[in-house]
């Protein structure tokens, strides 16, 4: 079998490389890829966004089996237009993917199901939520409706801060038509955690839980990235709070998605807040999340091309999806600067120096003159397996050690577990 992944991040790399194991997988496609996934698979220069790029180059390649990886493709419809040229696609249609490109959408489907979740109001007029600050009372929660790459959220502590906000988002556009929409929650405590799960229209299976580390100082400390570093296992999650998120969340989930004519096939992540009265859904994704992909696939005992095959087919109960006991770390090695500015085509070193049993998956890199180089913020994530979390944390930064570039930078506190 032939497979199309669509992307080029870290995420996008675990899974070509888990893709790769598979005794039905022949050959593996990238578009547009990047350093790390070109040994593995062939890369076509084709953007991620390109519907039309990506819709002939699975057509001339005869795949079987197209995979999105990012969230823009799935908002503009690629999953719909694949399937119009009759590529089998793993991912949510256009209709679906809105459960990520609005928020709105996603709150009103919420509240229609009884799934708990913060209290909410949106508002299209400025003048409407300028006279409401506060409603919630502070901190206020401010949201651009659309995709906005993880920075369209403010947590205001006072007026003066939400009034900034709210110009910037529906005044100044910021965030261009994702602005146009402004979503105000009522402010939640607890732990955050986050549970991805693949589903089809009959079935959703969580898979195993993995804890992202979104700042990017230790000690979360700093603004907020795209994600330095994951564990799996997450220690937040019991018996008890599964059973919890499965009849409260995850069952009302995919009778809501019955009930309203949303046929979801891929896979769900669900940000979570475990408070003093249960966990409370923050957001939906339509897709793997990245870094935490790096650490769960390293775990997956199942061939992920059955999986995929199942969910499009429709046929997800018919797999037994089997997990490695062992823990999982995910070190992201970012360039100097990032999540602000920063320089690319530094060159990296050591990527051959690393352990046999260690996985360097990659993120922002690029060939240039037969030399891999940075050319992202997130740059490298270094996957490893251990008996323990210490254990394959210890590992990891052995391992870290030996790579380097100008201006590298990482948290070292990946993997110390200190649930606040
Ligand atoms: P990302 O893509 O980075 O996950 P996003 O832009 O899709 O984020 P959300 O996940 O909805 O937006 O919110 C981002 C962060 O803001 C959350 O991870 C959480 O820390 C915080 N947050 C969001 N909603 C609330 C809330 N109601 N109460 C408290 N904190 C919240």
């Amino acid at each position: 079998m032939k497979v199309l992944i669509v992307g080029g991040g870290g995420r996008e790399h675990a899974i070509a490389w888990k893709l790769a194991q598979s005794d039905k997988v022949d050959k593996v496609y990238c578009a547009p890829g990047n350093a790390g996934i070109a040994e593995l698979a062939e890369c076509i220069p084709v953007k991620a966004e390109d519907i039309g790029g990506i819709c002939r180059a699975a057509k001339e390649n005869q795949v079987d089996l197209a995979v999105i990886g990012p969230e823009v493709p799935l908002a503009m419809g690629m999953v719909d237009e694949l399937e119009k040229v009759g590529v089998k696609t793993f991912g949510p249609n256009k209709k679906c993917a809105q459960l990520e490109a609005s928020k709105a959408f996603t709150k009103a489907f919420l509240e229609k199901h009884n799934i708990p979740t913060a209290r909410y109001k949106e508002f299209t007029h400025k003048a409407e939520l300028l006279n409401s600050l506060g409603i919630f009372g502070y901190p206020m929660v401010i949201k651009a409706d659309g995709l906005a790459a993880g920075k369209g959220v403010v947590i205001a502590e006072t007026e003066e801060e939400a009034r900034k906000a709210i110009e910037e988002m529906m005044g100044d556009k910021v965030f261009g038509a994702a602005g146009d929409k402004v979503v105000v929650e009522e402010y939640l405590t607890g732990v955050e955690a986050s549970m991805l799960c693949f589903v089809d229209e009959h079935t959703i299976v969580p898979m195993e839980s993995a804890q992202d580390y979104k700042r990017i100082f230790d000690g979360d400390k700093g603004p907020n990235t795209g994600g330095m570093g994951t564990y799996s296992p997450s220690l937040v999650f019991n018996p008890e709070l599964e059973e919890r998120i499965r009849t409260k969340i995850l069952e009302p989930t995919l009778a809501g998605f019955q009930k309203d004519g949303l046929n979801f096939k891929g896979v769900l992540f669900i940000g979570l807040m475990i408070g003093e009265d249960g966990p409370k859904v923050i957001e939906f994704n339509n897709r793997f999340g990245d870094p935490e992909t790096q650490s769960v696939l390293l775990r997956l005992e199942t061939d992920l091309f059955d999986i995929f095959s199942a969910v499009v087919d429709n046929k997800l109960s018919d797999v037994n999806i089997k997990w490695s006991e062992k823990k999982a770390v995910c070190v992201v090695l970012a360039s100097g600067g990032y999540p602000g500015a920063y320089e690319k085509g530094k060159e990296i070193c050591g990527l051959d120096q690393v352990d046999k049993d260690v996985i360097v998956f990659h993120a922002g890199t690029a060939l240039k003159e037969e030399k891999v180089v940075t050319d992202g913020g997130r740059v490298l994530g270094v996957a490893v397996l251990g008996d323990t979390h210490e254990e394959a944390r210890k590992k990891a930064f052995e391992n870290v050690k030996k790579i380097s570039f100008d201006g590298m930078q990482y948290r070292k506190d990946i993997g110390v577990v200190v649930i606040k």
